[in-house]
């Protein structure tokens, strides 16, 4: 009786670790292909750090990254959602679930900036660079796919996988309108990534937003001669920022608003017939964030009135926060402890002692992390939001998506900087690229191999939405901003 009851006990347990073992084995197997050709990738992510191009224009590395996906047997529709740089690249056995990768590869402007270079040296003064590390994010996408199509052929598996090229992240446009355009809802689960200073699942949230210029159109005149007979567009940007000041007292105090005068006028001589106003208003929540919104919009209203100029307003975009999935972000965690951080050697750790030289503050006492951060999973009320925004909001509240973060800039780089466009043209940027590729592939394989997984990211995503719906918060009837007149 005692044997039969170990029997019945033990041997479930054998065939599970050999199954899992088997499944591990799989992924290690693609791994170490992957390594084998990571040159390949590794030649892409240079490339379009070369190119620098910003959001909307990058034609040259949306191109380049698509080609590499071309030539390693995916089909590209290009120009999706009537934006010209963006595509979806697939690779498909004909059945089974759909996985998908997001890509970025837009650069930021005046960042320029030479690989590896520790100390401040322009390529091009003035010049674009890769200050957010797009270029290694779009490559990593990319690449990971390519790992999960090579696990496909080599064990049979039914599956399709997709990698979205979308335009445009640093002025958060591209992934809002392919949202709004139904791009993504061909996917069972959505997997995504940032570089970034250290190795974790990213499970924190991001702010919504709205980016909108408001125009305001009066009357020139005389600044001193005839005022009487003016009225001033640059009165009603004053009276507008003034409004929206005295609004701030009456918000969340999670919300946050910002803006610019891109144009208050030419000459003090000079009542000013036209002026405007760029602003970005946030709340962690769309719910939250909408409402503020309309408020500021009606602001703008009311000092029209008062100036007797007329209004218009441009919306830009208008992205949602992420949305959180729990079974994608353990998926992602247990990929990331196989695959370990990147194998940064002595030659990076003086590279990234050289560089932490020019920081403001106090570097890191490690500069290069090779730490794996725990996933601590917590409930949507106790969420953390950052604070910035990201268009993979967007994303996230049309299918379940997950995201990580590795190491390929210095710790304590400052975002946005000529530091990160140094780190993300350099060998620690490019092992922090192939580790996340790494990482991305490996989850993919699970994903698509084992449909407990699927099944429980989407039920997680249905509960979180809580009967919620995605609208888009760009109207359909307006195009995206390059496509305007
Ligand atoms: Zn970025």
């Amino acid at each position: 009786m005692k044997k039969v009851l170990l029997v019945a006990f033990v041997l479930p347990l054998i065939f599970s670790t050999d199954g899992l073992a088997r499944a591990d084995r799989k992924k290690e197997a693609v791994w170490r292909w992957m390594d084998s050709v990571k040159e390949n990738a590794v030649a892409t992510a240079r490339d379009i750090w070369e190119y620098a191009e910003l959001g909307e224009l990058e034609f040259h590395s949306s191109e380049r990254l698509a080609r590499y996906l071309e030539e390693n047997g995916f089909t590209i529709e290009r120009g999706v959602a009537d934006l010209p740089t963006a595509w979806v690249a697939t690779f498909s056995s004909g059945e089974g679930p759909v996985l998908g990768y997001l890509a970025e590869f837009d650069a930021l402007p005046g960042l320029s900036q030479a690989a590896a270079t520790p100390t401040r040296s322009p390529v091009e003064e003035g010049g674009n660079g890769h200050g957010c590390g797009h270029n290694l994010l779009g490559t990593a996408s990319a690449f990971a796919a390519l790992g999960v199509k090579q696990a496909m052929l080599e064990n049979n598996i039914k599956a399709t996988v997709k990698v979205f090229g979308c335009p445009a992240e640093e002025t958060l446009v591209g992934k809002v309108y392919m949202a709004r355009a139904g791009v993504f809802n061909v996917v069972d689960v959505m997997l995504g990534w940032h570089p970034g200073g250290g190795n974790a699942v990213t499970f924190r949230s991001s702010l919504a937003m709205s980016s909108i210029k408001f125009h305001f159109y009066g009357r020139t005149a005389h600044g001193a001669g005839d005022p009487h007979h003016g009225r001033s567009a640059l009165d009603a940007v004053e009276l507008m920022n003034v409004g929206a000041n005295y609004m701030r007292e009456h918000v969340i105090e999670k919300a946050r608003l910002h803006y610019v005068i891109t144009n208050g006028g030419g000459a003090p001589n000079v009542v000013p017939d036209v002026a405007e106003v760029w602003y970005f208003v946030r709340a962690p929540k769309t719910e939250q964030q909408r409402p503020i919104f309309e408020w500021v919009k009606e602001i703008a209203s009311g000092a029209a009135q008062m100036t007797k100029t007329r209004l218009e307003e441009e919306l830009l975009t208008s992205c949602y926060e992420v949305m959180l999935n729990e079974p994608i972000a353990e998926t992602l965690q247990k990929n990331l402890e196989q695959v370990g951080p990147p194998p940064f050697d002595e030659k990076d750790e003086e590279f990234a002692r050289k560089l932490a030289e020019s920081f403001e503050n106090e570097p890191d006492s490690i500069l290069l992390d090779t730490e794996i951060k725990e996933l601590e999973i917590v409930p949507p009320d106790k969420w953390k939001w950052g604070g910035g925004s990201t268009d993979d909001g967007d994303v996230s509240w049309n299918v379940p998506y997950g995201r990580i973060t590795t190491a390929c800039f210095v710790k304590g780089c400052p975002g946005h900087s000529w530091q990160v466009v140094s780190c993300t043209g350099s060998s620690v940027g490019l092992k922090g690229m192939v580790t996340a590729a790494k990482v991305l592939a490996g989850a993919g394989i699970d994903l698509i191999t084992k449909p407990k997984l699927i099944k429980a990211a989407k039920e997680d995503f249905v509960a979180k939405l809580d009967s919620k719906t995605y609208e888009c918060g760009v109207p359909d009837s307006l195009p995206p901003p390059s496509r305007r007149k």
